[in-house]
């Protein structure tokens, strides 16, 4: 028996609970249940968590967390949940099945069958953003090796272990280069590593485009979080709909499931909500357990309840539908196909299946880190950077001398256009000259210099090279 924490939520939260409890109990899955309270009542009772230290303490000691979803309150300086989740136990991977069911619930997209998985601890979504100017507002997308490492070793031993042929990674490093750059250089050595698993690399625009127009290319996905926020969305919707997908957040010791759709106040109390979300994220749970044999059997007799058109409101559809339920009916309907599998769709095998260790994370040995130099952001006011130059030229030394200005990333001095438009943050690049060395010393020397002469410095970013490879991007048109 493995103890799993679960909370019945808010809204539609404890009917769909109840239901997807239901089922376990009768599939005879080898779990018991710690419930905990979290959301709303949490919230309104003081605690801008939505969670108290026991509930803490029952999903760090049982590590397996069955969430029904949660209505946060508006304003008033609540945090969502789910962030603080995902970010507190380091649950790095968020996993979304998303499978068409068609023609028993009507999508455009008959054959898909895509899973999506998105990195769930770095990228925009670290939030750290400061306001720099007036006009000008910057926030830090950060990209670790080891967070890139974790998440893509994840998506090709979640491919090896359910039978998937191939995995695509999407990014943006055309023009992210560094950071999106690394996500993209640790994909294609990853998956050197599984020759046996097919791998391919799209940019993030024309890989959405591909995923909304032709899913069935598509197998496992694995992508960073800000973009993995957005397809995953999109990807779950052309099934047909959003209400029957569950989704899992994966750590290195603790993991939480859930439904993807919220918790539906509307329709709170009326047995009319479909189960569907919550009963997929159990079943993805009882795999993520080693319970293999009853995800499948809780699956294809979910698949035949659907095939069987015993349809919650929701999905409900004159022509492929044929009986309408309630919630707790769509239970008694998947109940009743236990050990049934679907004739039409197609049924799953997991028997066997257990979860997968993921390997410790190795750090590799430190690079030679060498100091090229320093981006100085100037707020400025004026129009022509020859102004701003003759102020910045000022601070060089014999080490470090003016190499170029942009603004918003483009080159605006020397030789910039006067078409570019420009704010009033811009970006001052010192670098070294030829041989000569570069020491924070000269860094702290041209930022006094700066105060001196009243250059209005909002921040700074050392340039470094790491084993004499480029460790910073060039300016548009440098
Ligand atoms: P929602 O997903 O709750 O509802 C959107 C629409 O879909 C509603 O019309 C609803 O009736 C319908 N719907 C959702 N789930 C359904 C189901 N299982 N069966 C039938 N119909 C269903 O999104 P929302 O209205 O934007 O958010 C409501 C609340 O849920 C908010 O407080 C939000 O913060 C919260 N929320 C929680 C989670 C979570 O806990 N993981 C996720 C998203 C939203």
């Amino acid at each position: 028996m493995t103890k799993v924490t679960i909370a019945k939520g808010d809204g539609i939260g404890p009917e769909i609970m109840d239901a997807t409890l239901k089922i376990l109990k009768a599939a005879n899955a080898k779990v018991e249940f710690d419930e905990i309270e979290v959301g709303e009542k949490v919230y309104l009772s003081g605690n801008t968590s939505g969670i108290s230290d026991e509930a803490w303490n029952s999903i760090r000691t049982n590590k397996v967390f069955l969430k029904a979803p949660i209505t946060t309150p508006q304003g008033g300086g609540y945090k969502s949940l789910n962030v603080t989740m995902r970010k507190t136990l380091g649950l790095f991977a968020n996993v979304r099945p998303c499978r068409s069911m068609h023609p028993f619930v009507t999508t455009k997209h008959h054959a898909m069958d895509t899973v999506i998985i998105r990195e769930n601890e770095e990228d925009l979504y670290a939030g750290i953003e400061h306001q720099q100017t007036d006009e000008v507002i910057q926030c830090l997308k950060l990209i670790s090796r080891p967070g890139c490492e974790k998440i893509i070793r994840y998506a090709f031993e979640y491919a090896k272990q359910y039978g998937r042929k191939k995995v695509t990674c999407f990014t943006k490093d055309n023009i992210m280069k560094q950071t999106d750059g690394l996500f993209h250089k640790v994909f294609n050595e990853v998956a050197a590593e599984y020759p046996e698993i097919e791998n391919e690399h799209w940019i993030i625009d024309i890989g959405a485009a591909r995923i909304a127009d032709t899913p069935e290319k598509f197998d496992v996905v694995v992508m960073p979080n800000l973009y993995g926020d957005v397809v995953s969305d999109i990807a779950a919707q052309i099934t047909g709909s959003v209400g029957l997908a569950g989704s899992a957040n994966i750590g290195a010791s603790c993991a939480m499931f859930e439904a993807i759709h919220g918790s539906a106040p509307d329709i709170a109390g009326k047995n009319i909500a479909n189960p569907s979300g919550l009963i997929n994220a159990a079943i993805m749970m009882l795999n993520h357990i080693g319970d293999g044999d009853t995800a499948e059997l809780i699956q294809n007799a979910w698949l035949k309840t659907i095939e069987d058109g015993i349809h919650t409101v929701d999905i409900y559809n004159q022509s492929s539908s044929k009986t309408k339920v309630g919630t707790a009916e769509f239970a008694d309907a998947v109940i009743n196909n236990l050990g049934q599998k679907p004739a039409q769709l197609q049924p799953v095998a997991y028997k066997g299946n257990g979860s997968f260790k993921m390997p410790v994370y190795k750090r590799k040995q430190q690079a030679n880190k060498e100091l090229d130099g320093v981006d100085v952001f100037a707020h400025w006011v004026g129009t022509n950077p020859e102004e701003l130059a003759n102020q910045l030229l000022k601070l060089e030394n014999e080490n470090i001398k003016l190499q170029m200005i942009t603004n918003r990333g483009v080159k605006v001095w020397p030789n910039g256009f006067e078409e570019t438009f420009c704010t009033d943050h811009w970006r001052c690049r010192f670098a070294k000259v030829n041989e000569s060395k570069v020491d924070k010393g000269d860094i702290v020397e041209l930022l006094s210099k700066g105060v001196v002469h009243g250059v209005d410095i909002v921040k700074t970013e050392n340039l470094y090279s790491f084993d004499g490879e480029r460790g910073y991007s060039l300016g548009q048109g440098q």
